[in-house]
């Protein structure tokens, strides 16, 4: 007996032959969104330095724009574009706006409600038992509950009522952090921190502004947006193997398995294969297919970036720190970095930027460093302790003035 997917062998045969072109392009744009993403994230990073994915990232966010900047004043429109591109610019990332925000609420409820409407009403089945609906909740439940925290606690916003509790939390190391005004604030700079010109204030222990959260990663909030991206993590790869489950399932419950349809050329039936009866399944239920590839795609770029940042937790920077230090590796390269004692009366040394200029002006002994591994990190407590740091930060005085929307 010949059974055939829907009874219908030539609308079968019609996916066989389309479907893998349309597929292979579905998963190329897929490809080429998740590397755009992928560079654009951690092009700027450490790891990738004089690699592929640096030389990318400048491509994109220099040569290219400056490129068709160049093009369109040639053109005699750039004037008047530019101005309004920077306007806009200016509105989605210049100032905090809610936008991104939303797009990524909405993104993520329409991600729940595929699932739950294409993959859960065939959860339990031969390959996923009844008892993983608990843990989908919890991961949900956590997940979404992290992602509240992270948008609305305070990053560890510094005002005047603060300033200066917040300057205790860790002493200046004279490379990376000198004892400063904020130019904008108008007040001072606690070691560690950064003026977000989005929030309008300066951040303590600041990691960078999100705009998916709409709300800057600061000492106060690193802990509820390392728990969303855990989790995060979580929901991406358990999602994948339970929509993968499904379509598994799925084969068996429409009868694709081993299934002989016509090949109307020759007019004998042959068997469908595992690939023409998943992209068979793939046409049946569109929706699935695009969870089941996007998450295929997001999985492994939020994986590499909650790996990244656990890596630097543990190593007692953050991704602003991050960007800094690439700075101490160019300044050793350029001979300007040297080993010299902390005062007159310590016999600590401490890593400091001497100018060339400065150099023979300056009368204290000292000793050129040559190597990035041969200045501490003062603030890197040890993995564990650096965790709990972040996990269990310091609360001090909160601001009189809570974080302005
Ligand atoms: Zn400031
Ligand atoms: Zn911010």
């Amino acid at each position: 007996m010949l059974i055939a997917p829907e009874s219908n062998p030539t609308k079968a045969l019609t996916y066989f032959l389309l479907w893998p072109f349309s597929v292979f392009w579905a998963l190329a744009a897929l490809g080429v969104f998740g590397a755009w993403v992928f560079v654009l994230v951690l092009g700027p990073n450490r790891m990738f330095r004089d690699t592929v994915v640096e030389r990318a990232y400048v491509a994109l966010t220099e040569t290219l724009p400056c490129y068709l900047e160049r093009s369109l004043r040639r053109c005699g429109i750039g004037e008047a574009l530019a101005g309004r591109a920077e306007r806009v610019w200016g509105a989605l990332f210049g100032r905090r706006n809610p936008l991104f925000q939303i797009t990524a609420v909405v993104l993520y409820w329409a991600g729940l409600a595929a699932f739950f409407t294409q993959a859960a009403p065939f959860i339990p089945n031969r390959y996923v038992s009844a008892w993983q609906w608990l843990p989908i909740c919890a991961t949900l439940v956590a997940n979404i509950s992290f992602y509240t925290a992270a948008c609305v606690s305070d990053p560890g916003v510094v005002d005047a009522t603060n300033v200066e509790a917040a300057c205790r939390v860790f002493d200046y190391d004279r490379l990376l952090f000198f004892d400063s005004q904020c130019r904008t604030c108008l007040q001072r700079k606690p070691a560690r921190s950064k003026h977000c010109s989005a929030c309008q204030c300066c951040v303590q222990m600041a990691d960078h502004h999100c705009i998916w959260l709409n709300n800057c990663v600061g000492l106060r909030n690193t802990r509820w947006f390392l728990g969303f991206l855990a989790t995060f993590c979580v929901v991406c790869f358990y999602g994948l193997y339970l929509t993968g489950a499904v379509i598994l399932e799925l084969r068996h419950v429409r009868g694709l398995v081993d299934a002989p349809v016509i090949w109307d050329e020759m007019g004998e039936p042959i068997v469908l294969s595992f690939k023409s009866s998943v992209l068979y399944l793939f046409d049946d239920r569109p929706l699935l297919a695009v969870l089941f590839v996007l998450l295929l795609v997001l999985a492994p770029a939020i994986g590499i970036f909650t790996a990244y940042q656990l890596r630097i937790t543990m190593l007692g920077y953050t991704s602003n720190e991050e960007s800094k230090w690439l700075n101490v590796a160019d300044a050793i390269a350029d001979g300007v970095v040297f080993a010299v004692r902390e005062s007159d009366h310590s016999t600590r040394e401490i890593a400091q930027v001497i100018e060339k200029e400065d150099q023979p002006a300056d009368p204290r002994p000292r000793r050129q460093i040559t190597h990035l591994r041969d200045v501490q990190n003062m603030y890197n407590r040890g993995p564990w302790d650096n965790f709990k740091f972040v996990l269990f930060p310091p609360l001090g005085p909160v601001p009189r003035k809570p974080h302005a929307a």
